[in-house]
């Protein structure tokens, strides 16, 4: 294959740009070490949730957000592409059948009960916005170590909604049939898309259902088949249920990662894993192709147009050496900490040092020099590569990989800028 595109990095950004890429025509390869947050996180897309205080209308709030943070990546879309990006991936995920809109936060229970903020959810989680209050039966399923039920619906218990509203929280804990010795998630969604065993589980949650409006299950609804799983269980219980996601590996997010790479393969574009870019050749300010570390061999990979998408310190995107030196180990581009401290904090959730490094990009998403000035015409970065986020604590990592991915793409095809 020698394709019009190369994208480094398999994840929300990384996807989004070799989709939206290979959806005009052009060839997208996509090489990717490993996987990424994808199969780990909650399949949710945060925008913004905190700016420190909590969000509700994160797209209005994000003017006044980004003002207080000149450096941060989302100076780098405007609010209409973020709406056009969440827009997008929603029709993309359609088998997930997404739900949600960048103006309005939901609030929607974690695996330790807390409500988090966020913006679109998969349908099989739609109905746990708990914004405005409601009552839960949380059910655990008995051997499944992953979720606690009774924890998650003593903390939901205790949520204090700007609603005034109230959640009510009950937890069971039921059996499935089968070895309750193992339940491991990868088995479960498996053992629940076999319609006796869901009607079993409807069956033992009857027995315990009292007035509560809601159910709230362990997201382990299934794989291929969750939408049906999901769907036939609010029948047999006659009332909405959701699923909380779990600690990973996330049962969503591999849902949303197959439909992502399924959606690649049939717009012909390719995802090779176990491709690890280690460097590149270039001349006069171009990239002309990256050198990549294979199975058993090492092969130069050329390409007109190249997407940095390779995540933070957690993927290997930058590095930090024992002696504390910054490096994006692909181009060898510099990486900064944009606007946060210069010294280590021993407050436990003050913003440390290397809480927002990464490498800086101009408007047209390519990665900068020292001097500012852009050091390739044909190399765009996008996702958690990029400094200046602290997404942990404003809950925009997935917002900020989905919009910068999106930004990216339309900087290559003229349509951006
Ligand atoms: C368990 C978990 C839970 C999370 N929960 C939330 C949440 O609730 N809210 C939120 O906002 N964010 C959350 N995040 C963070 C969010 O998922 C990430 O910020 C976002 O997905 C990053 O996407 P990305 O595509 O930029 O990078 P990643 O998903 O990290 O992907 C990077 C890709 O680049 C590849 N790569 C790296 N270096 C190389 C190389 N040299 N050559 C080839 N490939 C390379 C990696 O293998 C990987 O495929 C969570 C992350 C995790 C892991």
């Amino acid at each position: 294959m020698n394709p019009d595109v190369v994208v480094i990095g398999a994840g929300t950004a990384g996807m989004t740009a070799a989709l939206r890429l290979s959806g005009t025509g052009a060839t997208v390869l996509v090489l990717a070490e490993g996987e990424g947050a994808l199969p780990l996180a909650p399949a949710q897309v945060d925008l913004l949730g905190y700016t420190p205080a909590l969000v509700s209308e994160p797209l209005r709030e994000l003017a006044p957000f980004l003002q207080e943070r000149p450096w941060h990546p989302y100076r780098l879309v405007t609010p209409d592409e973020i709406e056009a990006a969440l827009g997008w991936f929603a029709d993309l995920a359609a088998p997930l059948g997404y739900v949600g809109s960048a103006q309005r936060n939901r609030l929607q229970p974690t695996a330790l009960g807390a409500l988090r903020p966020t913006c679109l959810v998969p349908e099989t989680m739609a109905s746990g916005d708990l914004s405005e209050g409601g009552e839960v039966l949380v059910v655990g399923l008995r051997g499944f170590r992953d979720f606690h039920a009774q924890l998650v619906a003593e903390n939901l218990g205790q949520a204090h909604l700007a609603s005034g509203a109230a959640v009510g929280a009950r937890a069971v804990e039921v059996s499935l049939v089968g070895d309750p010795r193992d339940l491991r998630p990868q088995l479960l969604v498996r053992r629940l898309e076999q319609r006796a065993v869901l009607a079993q589980l409807a069956r033992e949650i009857r027995t315990e259902l009292g007035q509560e409006t809601l159910i709230a299950l362990p997201a382990v609804l299934g794989m291929e088949r969750s939408h049906e799983v999901w769907q036939r269980l609010q029948e047999l219980l006659g009332r909405p249920v959701f699923e909380i996601p779990t600690p990973p590996p996330s049962q969503p997010g591999q849902r949303l990662q197959q439909v992502l790479f399924r959606a690649l393969r049939r717009q012909g574009g390719e995802v090779r894993l176990g491709a690890k870019a280690t460097g590149f050749r270039g001349t006069g300010g171009r990239v002309e192709s990256i050198t990549v570390q294979l199975a058993s061999r090492e092969v130069q990979v050329s390409a007109g147009e190249f997407i940095l998408a390779s995540g933070g310190l957690g993927t290997g995107g930058v590095t930090v050496d024992p002696d504390g030196g910054l490096h994006e180990p692909v181009f060898d581009l510099p990486v900064t900490t944009a606007g946060a401290p210069g010294q280590p904090s021993a407050e436990y959730f003050a913003t440390q040092p290397l809480d927002r490094l990464g490498v800086s990009v101009d408007s047209e998403m390519r990665p900068l020099g020292t001097g500012g000035e852009p050091l390739f015409t044909n190399l765009r970065a996008a996702g958690a590569v990029l400094g200046g986020a602290e997404p942990w604590r404003e809950k925009s990592g997935e917002g900020i990989s989905l919009a910068t991915g999106f930004r990216a793409a339309a900087v290559i095809t003229g349509g951006g800028g």
